[in-house]
């Protein structure tokens, strides 16, 4: 049986398996809890973004807080992709990581001199840049290092992409991006700033999008500007439109990364834009259903209304589910042959938001491991130390192999920059 999402990820008999890895295998070699990653997943989840964009000039940039440990990264780039970055932090990954300066895409709408620096001395390929104040600040700041910086705008096209409040970006009441009937003033500007060259123009206008209509919508908006642009001798040579496709939790049905691109592309080129360079910035949908949270059961608080399971991950480890009220598979890692019960998942952190998963049916035995499913974006680069609770370790599958990318946190590391007051 295959589950939601990842050819990789299957029962063979009642074990559940990712690649060639049994997975209650892994949770007792390096504990619980712990995420797993695949790294077949990630190259095929790559392969349809290639394939729709094969014989085009274009960069794939992975968006990488969606899950920023350095092996993930290594997987990118040495299969030729970029980065998105949103912080000088995540550029240090990029270069620990081997990734090349050169096909990183610097966003955020908050980027501080200090990062625009590092930027320029990496030598990026492109800011980002989501407000006309950022404009002046880059320019001044890429003048003092002696260089021009090289910009795109992005634009927020005001269209709703239909997802989560919290992860829609691209409505003209959302804090992100340059307001569309802004755009040409700011870009005027932009040309004219000594130390900016434009090059491109970009958007992205949210995430878990599961219909190619907002797309489409926002390459329409995005190239009118261009064509504005253009007509004043403006050039842009990019277009990039960002991240946010959706992928499969439950029963969403997101269009594939092929047929997207298919459909952007049939309308770039009948505006006759299709010698434009083309650059993509997904996150989610090549790492999500790469990657599975193994957690162990503690106790089991059957209940008058509710029946508790209680494991060992904790909203801490995984977010998604206490911010963002996210559905997330959870199934166990050796399936019992016994009735299934009706169990609401819940970690060990002081509170009520404290859940993984409402009203899940399984059989399962304190000591069983379970597995929360498409947990390989937003699931531990969101990860806190609440509750003194050290983070999750991580491990990456290549078939038979599984390799620790990251040890467990201990408490001592949780606390090791902290001082106590002169005695
Ligand atoms: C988060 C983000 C992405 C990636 O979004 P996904 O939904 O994970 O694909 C891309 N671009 C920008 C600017 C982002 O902030």
């Amino acid at each position: 049986m295959t589950l939601p999402g990842s050819p990789f990820l299957a029962y063979r008999g009642e074990e559940l398996f990712l690649e060639d890895c049994a997975l209650d295998a892994l949770a007792s070699r390096f504990g619980t809890p712990l995420y797993v990653y695949s790294q077949a997943a990630m190259l095929a989840a790559l392969e349809p973004y290639r394939r729709a964009l094969a014989g085009r000039e274009h960069l794939i940039c992975y968006a990488m807080k969606a899950n920023s440990n350095l092996a993930v990264l290594q997987t990118f780039a040495q299969a030729g992709c970029g980065f998105d970055i949103v912080s000088a932090g995540e550029l240090e990954r990029v270069l620990a990581a081997g990734g090349d300066p050169a096909k990183v895409v610097f966003s955020g709408v908050g980027k501080t001199r200090a990062e625009m620096r590092r930027a320029l001395e990496a030598g990026v390929m492109c800011f980002n840049v989501e407000s006309e104040a950022e404009l002046e600040v880059l320019s001044q700041v890429a003048l003092e290092c002696g260089t021009r910086a090289p910009v795109s705008l992005r634009v927020n096209p005001d269209v709703d992409a239909k997802t989560h409040p919290y992860i829609s970006t691209g409505l003209k009441d959302n804090k992100f991006g340059i307001a569309h009937q802004r755009a040409l003033v700011a870009y005027r500007r932009a040309a004219s700033l000594p130390g900016l060259r434009v090059v491109g123009i970009d958007c992205h206008i949210g995430s878990q999008i599961t219909d190619t209509g907002p797309y489409l919508d926002a390459l329409e908006r995005l190239l009118d500007l261009v064509e504005a642009l253009e007509a004043e001798g403006i050039e842009i040579h990019h277009l990039d439109l960002g991240g946010g496709l959706g992928i499969t939790y439950t029963d969403e049905t997101p269009p594939g990364a092929d047929e997207l691109i298919a459909q952007l592309l049939a309308r770039i080129d009948a505006r006759g834009h299709a010698r434009r360079k083309l650059m993509f910035e997904p996150g989610r949908s090549l790492v999500g259903n790469a990657g599975v949270l193994l957690t162990e059961t503690l106790y089991l608080k059957p209940g008058e209304t509710k029946n508790f399971c209680v494991v060992d991950a904790a909203m801490n480890d995984l977010m998604r589910p206490a911010m963002y009220e996210a559905w997330m598979g959870i199934v166990p890692c050796v399936r019992r042959d016994a009735p299934a019960q009706t169990w609401d998942v819940v970690g060990p952190v002081c509170e009520s938001g404290d859940w993984l998963g409402r009203d899940r049916e399984f059989a399962v035995e304190p000591g069983d491991r379970l597995a929360v499913l498409s947990a390989g974006a937003y699931g531990m680069s969101m990860a806190s130390n609440y509750n003194t609770r050290g983070r999750a370790a991580e491990v990456m599958v290549a078939g038979s192999q599984a390799h620790l990318i990251r040890e467990r946190e201990d408490a001592a590391e949780l606390f090791r920059l902290e001082r106590t007051l002169p005695r």
